[in-house]
């Protein structure tokens, strides 16, 4: 049996435990509560007043106040329980140090404490014991003072307490100050101009600012939860896989632009930034709308490839898919594909007779019918001027080229209508193709230009197939215009004189004057060879200038020597010299200066000057004529004569072609044709010189006919002018 008194203490403490569990479950339930005010207080004032309320429920103490650091160091509080308190000033003593090492410190008497001596007494009326703690806050160290009016009333219980609760309050206080940092974060996140962004590993928003939102055209949190990849544009969505595959696999920052759905409007660049985290398994993106700029820049880009008048790629622009064309092609041994270089035939008469306006729609309306013949995938192009590409993307074989170049010049065959006018126009076409083993697209481009320029001199409105031999015709036509070029100042050019006769006596009436270039390596070289070089290149100007003072020297030489022989030299005019500007005053003032008769000249001009512009053609004629010249129209028959222009012009003569002369020994129908000029020649009272007599025969019809002179080789060669003189003193 148990002692009575053992008893008793054992009810007791039973009893003391029963009160101690109750006190602590009270204690619990305030913390509890104080936790909550503190977590959840709005501001720094609401925190620590809550605090305070806390531990003072905590640890019973009678009034108090909450420290904090001031930029001098000194303390002041922040909150506290009595008035008296309010704006003092602690300095930070041995005292507050160990406090803020982290031991609470417990005063039985405060009036041996120097930080409490140091205040006025008023402060300290009522306070006899303290205790002092630390409260762990990472933005605001602060220190907890109790007060009590009885001495000794903090003790080792107290610092017990408070060791077992501070730590709890620290972290409510760490949680609340976290709690700012991230509404401060918050609210930058929103403020922002930038677009920022955070969305998890599966690609779907988890936060997204108001800017963001925003430049989509969204509200707020309007994105939240959406799948990043269904605002994107599709042609992005590859990108984007592949972004956010690496970030949430290998990699921790990516950076892309990608193109977002606007919610009314296309699409907006965004320019975005990626930093992964594993651990959280969360994106961070940051963002710029960068539509401006891409936008100029895309706007830039095509401008630098395509031409304005048409739409078309230009030069530039063609010159990036024919190499990958040519790429393809080296990759695919069967694959075949075909460039064609176009040119618009006689371009340059629609510009000037109806105007640079006209000639701008007639590329516009033909820029858009080759894009109608050719295929989708084909690429056309216009690479300046009156010149076209087509790049034939993928053919099965050459005659697939071949027919739509024919098709082509079917169509671009068909009138425009211009300014309500019919314009026709014809184009010539060089093609070449991959299979030939090129390398460089250039080369490809180029020898579709070797091909078109053998079409143009074929006779234009045609096509012509590529093949290595021209390549050797283009180059050495390059040399010659190289070499050409040097001859004038060379001296390696001099004229060579044909007699004129007349037919009935083959007396010498004059000479043709023609052009031969003393080549230094390859000798005389044919003017049917280097003529018409001379006159693509405009270098006949320079040339045909020679050939006209050197002509006049001659017949001011025999007008000097013969003077009663009235011997006529006749010089070649080519067409392009004759629409030089100054062509008349070139002639007037180089005759005056030379002081030739103009009687003594003749001017052999072909029909294609008429053609090119009959109205003004006749006025030069008329000028020339005012000057006193004669004028001959040469190579009759073969152009695209009209006899009906003949009486309209002041000629004085025509010369039949050696082409007829030549024929009417064979075929009744040359015969004809000479029959029919002579008769029609004499009508008009021209003169009539035949070319290239060549046989007996043709001189003895010729003169049946009653043609009234002649030249050939039948009655003399050309020769050099001193060869020329001795024929003339002879005859
Ligand atoms: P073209 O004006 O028809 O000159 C007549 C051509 O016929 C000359 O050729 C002459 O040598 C050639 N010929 C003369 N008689 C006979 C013959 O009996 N039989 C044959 N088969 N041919 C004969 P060439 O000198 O070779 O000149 C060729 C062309 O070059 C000329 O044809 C002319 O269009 C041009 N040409 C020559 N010199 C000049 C010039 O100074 N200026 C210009 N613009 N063109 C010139
Ligand atoms: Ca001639
Ligand atoms: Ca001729």
């Amino acid at each position: 049996m148990a002692r009575p008194e053992l008893m008793l203490e054992t009810l007791l403490d039973l009893e003391r435990a029963r009160q101690r569990e109750h006190e602590l479950r009270l204690e619990s339930e305030a913390l509890v509560e104080g936790l909550k005010a503190i977590t959840f207080s709005e501001d720094t004032d609401t925190l620590f007043a809550a605090i305070l309320d806390v531990l003072r429920n905590l640890l019973a103490f009678d009034e108090g106040f909450i420290l904090g650091v001031q930029d001098d160091g000194s303390f002041t509080p922040i909150v506290s329980t009595a008035r008296r308190f309010v704006g003092s000033r602690w300095q930070p003593q041995s005292l507050f140090s160990r406090v803020l090492a982290g031991r609470p410190v417990a005063a039985f008497d405060v009036g041996l404490v120097p930080e409490w001596q140091a205040q006025a007494p008023e402060l300290r009326a009522g306070t006899a014991s303290a205790l002092h703690l630390r409260l762990r806050g990472e933005a605001h160290p602060a220190i907890l003072v109790c007060t009590h009016p009885e001495a000794r009333y903090f003790g080792p219980a107290h610092v017990k307490l408070a060791e077992r609760y501070t730590p709890l309050v620290s972290q409510a206080l760490l949680t609340a100050e976290l709690r700012d940092a991230l509404r401060e974060r918050d609210r930058f996140f929103d403020l922002s101009l930038d677009l920022m962004a955070v969305i998890g590993f599966d690609g779907c928003f988890r936060q997204v600012n108001r800017a963001w939102a925003h430049s989509l055209g969204y509200d707020g949190s309007a994105l939240v939860g959406r799948d990043l990849r269904s605002l994107l544009h599709e042609d992005d969505r590859e990108k984007a896989e592949t972004a956010l595959k690496q970030l949430t696999v290998s990699k921790d920052r990516s950076e892309c632009e990608v193109r977002f759905r606007h919610r009314e409007r296309n699409f907006r660049w965004l320019s975005c930034r990626a930093v992964a985290y594993a651990d959280e398994q969360l994106i961070y993106l940051s963002a710029r709308d960068v539509t401006d700029r891409v936008e100029a820049e895309q706007r830039l880009l095509h401008d630098a490839l395509h031409d304005p008048l048409t739409g078309l790629t230009n030069r530039i622009g063609f010159m990036e898919p024919l190499r990958r064309a040519l790429i393809q092609a080296q990759r695919h041994s069967g694959r075949c594909f075909a460039v064609m270089a176009i040119d618009v035939d006689r371009f340059k008469v629609v510009n000037d007779s109806l105007g640079h306006l006209a000639g701008d729609d007639l590329l516009k309306d033909l820029a858009r019918r080759i894009q109608a013949v050719v295929r989708a995938g084909d690429v056309v192009s216009r690479l300046g001027g009156d010149e076209f590409a087509v790049l034939l993307t993928e053919i099965n074989e050459p005659a697939d080229a071949a027919r739509i170049a024919q098709r082509l010049e079917e169509r671009l065959k068909l009138p425009s209508c211009i300014q309500g006018q019919d314009v026709f126009a014809t184009v010539s076409i060089g093609i070449t193709l991959s299979n030939l083993g090129y390398q460089q697209a250039e080369e490809m481009l180029r020898d579709a230009d070797t091909a078109m320029y053998f079409a143009k001199v074929q006779g234009k409105s045609r096509y012509v197939i590529f093949d290595r031999s021209m390549h050797h015709k283009a180059v050495n036509r390059l040399q010659l215009e190289t070499e050409l070029r040097k001859s004038i100042q060379a001296e390696q050019l001099t004229l060579h004189y044909q007699p004129i006769v007349a037919l009935k006596d083959r007396r010498i009436t004059g000479f043709e004057a023609l052009l031969r270039w003393i080549h230094p390596e390859q000798g005389m070289v044919s003017p049917a060879e280097f003529i018409p070089v001379a006159e693509e290149t405009g270098l006949i100007v320079p040339i045909g200038q020679w050939v006209f003072q050197e002509a006049c020297r001659q017949a001011r030489t025999w007008a000097q020597r013969y003077p009663e022989r009235h011997t006529v030299v006749n010089v070649n005019i080519s067409p392009r010299q004759f629409w030089q500007h100054n062509f008349v005053d070139y002639i007037k003032t180089t005759m005056s200066s030379l002081e030739v008769d103009p009687a003594t000249v003749a001017l052999e001009i072909t029909e294609s000057v008429i053609m090119y512009n009959a109205q003004e053609a006749s006025d030069i004629f008329r000028a020339l004529k005012d000057l006193g010249l004669k004028i001959y129209i040469d190579d009759f028959g073969t152009g695209y004569s009209s006899l009906s222009y003949l009486h309209r012009f002041p000629f004085d003569g025509l010369k039949i072609d050696r082409s007829f002369v030549q024929g009417m020994e064979q075929d009744d129908a040359s015969r004809e044709l000479v029959n029919t000029i002579l008769l029609l020649a004499k009508n008009l009272s021209l003169k009539v010189v035949a070319e290239g007599v060549e046989t007996t025969v043709q001189w003895e019809r010729l003169r049946e006919l009653g043609c009234g002179w002649a030249q050939g080789f039948l009655f003399a060669r050309p020769q050099p002018g001193e060869d020329a003189d001795g024929l003339l003193r002879r005859s």
